[in-house]
């Protein structure tokens, strides 16, 4: 590890190391909502979602999707070697159901299925609410490329088709996630995996924290059970985790 400071954000830390190509991710017991108005802690909840996100990435590399996790570091349950990146100003959102955001924006009831799964960016900034933007605006504003936008889309319906898939097969019904994506900041080598300073791929993480996925009866086993206080939220992260592993 070096002297220079981590970058705390609000459920994960993410620690500088030796090597500048690679950081280390932690995942933190933090949990907030409505753009960091709520916020509280729940102690184990990093180590489940680590967890989560382990098999997760792991499961879409071998799909080829390419992303940022290396892997644990020395058996801590909540640390993770990754590949640092330049993160993307947008965060991608994919929905298969409505839910969320998107039924108070059109005035439609939860659970509509949506045979074509809606893609939507938003802008990652809490001060503003992450708001939608149209692709060409995100490209006009330079905040990514016109070859960067399709590619994000086209990427994130090939994940959400991956996802559907392996979380279906355990009886979860993906509702919607979101994903953001970066740019290695360096060339860079750890062990079996290699990058290229540029390479884009999948960064940040997959976890309860950031999908909504319902049990086979319409239960939520995500965030929704600490946004709308359903419940004990933990033991609803560990319904799914246990499922997928
Ligand atoms: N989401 C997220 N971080 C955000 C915004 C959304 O992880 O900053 C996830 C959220 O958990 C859900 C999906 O993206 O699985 C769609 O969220 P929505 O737009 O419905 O907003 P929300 O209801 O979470 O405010």
């Amino acid at each position: 590890m070096t002297t220079k400071r981590p970058y705390v954000g609000k459920a994960k830390e993410m620690h500088p190391t030796d090597d500048p190509s690679i950081l280390m991710m932690r995942f933190t017991d933090d949990i907030s909502a409505f753009d960091g108005k709520q916020v509280d802690s729940l102690k184990g909840k990093g180590a489940i979602n680590a967890a989560f996100n382990q098999v997760v990435f792991s499961m879409l590399e071998n799909e080829g999707v390419k992303n940022c996790l290396i892997d644990q570091v020395s058996m801590s349950p909540t640390d993770y070697r990754v590949i640092a990146l330049d993160m993307l100003p947008v965060e991608c959102i994919v929905r298969n159901f409505s839910a969320g955001s998107f039924c108070k924006r059109y005035g439609v009831d939860k659970g509509m299925v949506f045979d074509t799964p809606t893609f939507e960016l938003c802008v990652k900034s809490d001060e503003l609410g992450d708001p939608f933007i149209a692709p060409n605006a995100a490209v006009a504003l330079k905040m990514i490329t016109n070859e960067q936008a399709l590619w994000l889309e086209f990427e994130c319906q090939k994940i959400n088709k991956l996802l559907t898939k392996f979380l279906g097969d355990t009886g979860l019904t993906l509702v919607d996630f979101k994903l953001e994506f970066g740019t290695a900041v360096a060339d860079g080598e750890w062990g079996n995996v290699k990058w290229k300073k540029g390479d884009l791929m999948l960064g940040d993480e997959f976890s309860p924290d950031s999908c909504r996925l319902w049990d086979e009866t319409g239960v939520s086993l995500d965030k929704d059970r600490y946004r709308q206080s359903l419940g004990d939220v933990l033991d609803g992260y560990n319904e799914a985790l246990e499922l997928i592993r």
